[in-house]
């Protein structure tokens, strides 16, 4: 392994798998109810196979994923556990979801039509009630309808379940849509479906999870950042860091241009270190970024100096005068975390996470060693 890390170029997106079980075992105790970890979007950059494995042996008996796809993925790589596919499915994927076993979630009159006409069957699915996001999902009515079709047809109503669209900033608006699901479950339930998964609680929306809830959806939770501004109070840790090494320290004289444009220029005589992590690796490239962005470098912040390039960024360490050749800088991580990131960026932390890029490797650590390292340039070590 070390020698497959020798060979890469020196960026790394270090994943500490220790901090995912212990921020899935502290998310569990806060939610008072088991949970379905969603891995979407390859674990919210920091590696869906590696993470999904970490999860399950910390206790997960479910996963979410977004596309059948991303559920597929698991499979191949071995996960059993049962996967929720959330985002939904096309007409032409009924046959991956039933050869994955994956459970997918009906929320379009297309998918439910799709699925009724198929030859293949899943065995259970969920159907999604639309509670006021205005994204996927049944009205109520057409909810019970949907239910009641899918039942009838052999296909088990396992799940019934709402996305919440303000948990993070309207503790009222949550509360009409927790109303709205419960009018949809009763009526489901009056046709005689008693769905066994009900859910609508994703990170921001854990202390919401009440009633007749029996599971709960959290993503940014598990990999360490809470959601903000409203959100459970967990005691969780930024499971990822992503860094470089630096290439390059040149000492500038004053006037000196830095960058594309131009755009930073030495008001003194500078030191400017280059990292190789650009904007294709996730670096936003943002006006905000150049003049408010930082990296950590032993745990001091330099700030960015001129437009952040596709595989490169400069920093200005001139009041830092122990910055070297080699360091390690820090994009991401505990300082500065991914949600300071996301405000030079203008964004939130999910996108700043998904946005790591895949040419970053990734590094796997537990127990104080690394056990794993992935680059997409050649297979897992
Ligand atoms: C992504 C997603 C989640 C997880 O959201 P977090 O805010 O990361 O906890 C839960 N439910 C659905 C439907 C999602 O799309």
């Amino acid at each position: 392994m070390e020698e497959l890390l020798a060979a890469l170029r020196p960026a790394r997106a270090r994943i500490d798998l220790d901090r995912l079980a212990a921020n899935y075992a502290a998310v569990a105790a806060h939610a008072r109810l088991p949970l379905m970890p969603v891995v979407k979007a390859d674990a919210y950059g920091h590696g869906a196979v590696p993470v999904a494995r970490a999860l399950v042996r910390a206790g997960a008996t479910m996963l979410a994923v977004a596309y059948p796809e991303e559920g597929a993925e698991l499979r191949s790589a071995g996960v059993s556990v049962p996967v929720i596919v959330l985002a939904g499915f096309a007409e032409g994927q009924v046959g991956l979801l039933v050869r994955q076993r994956l459970t997918p979630i009906v929320s379009t009159p297309a998918q439910l039509a799709a699925l009724l006409a198929s030859a293949e069957r899943p065995a259970a699915a969920h159907v999604k009630v639309d509670t006021g996001m205005s994204r996927l999902g049944f009205g109520r009515d057409a909810f019970v309808d949907a239910a009641l079709r899918l039942s009838a047809h052999g296909i088990d109503v396992e799940g019934a379940m709402t996305h919440l669209s303000s948990a993070d900033e309207s503790p009222e608006t949550t509360a009409i849509q927790l109303d709205r699901f419960d009018d949809a479950l009763e009526a489901v339930r009056q046709r005689g479906l008693q769905p066994r998964l009900v859910h609508a609680a994703s990170s921001a929306g854990l202390p919401a999870g009440r009633g007749p809830h029996t599971v709960a959806r959290p993503g940014l939770l598990l990999y360490g950042l809470r959601t903000r501004p409203l959100g459970p109070d967990v005691d969780v840790r930024p499971v990822m860091t992503v860094s470089a090494e630096v290439s390059l320290v040149k000492e500038v004289p004053e006037g000196t241009a830095v960058s594309y444009g131009g755009r930073f220029v030495a008001r003194r005589p500078s030191r400017i270190a280059t990292v190789p992590l650009g904007y294709a690796d996730g670096v936003p490239r943002t006006r905000a970024m150049r003049e408010d962005g930082a990296f950590a470098i032993r745990g001091r912040r330099s700030p960015v100096a001129g437009t952040v390039c596709m595989d490169l960024t400069m920093l200005d360490v001139t009041d830092d005068g122990t910055v070297r050749e080699g360091d390690e800088a820090v994009l991401l991580g505990d300082d500065p975390t991914a949600w300071d990131v996301a405000e030079w960026a203008g964004t939130n932390a999910w996108q700043v996470l998904t946005g790591i890029g895949p040419r970053v490797p990734r590094v796997y650590v537990e127990g104080g060693r690394m056990v794993e390292a992935r680059s997409r340039y050649g297979g897992g070590a």
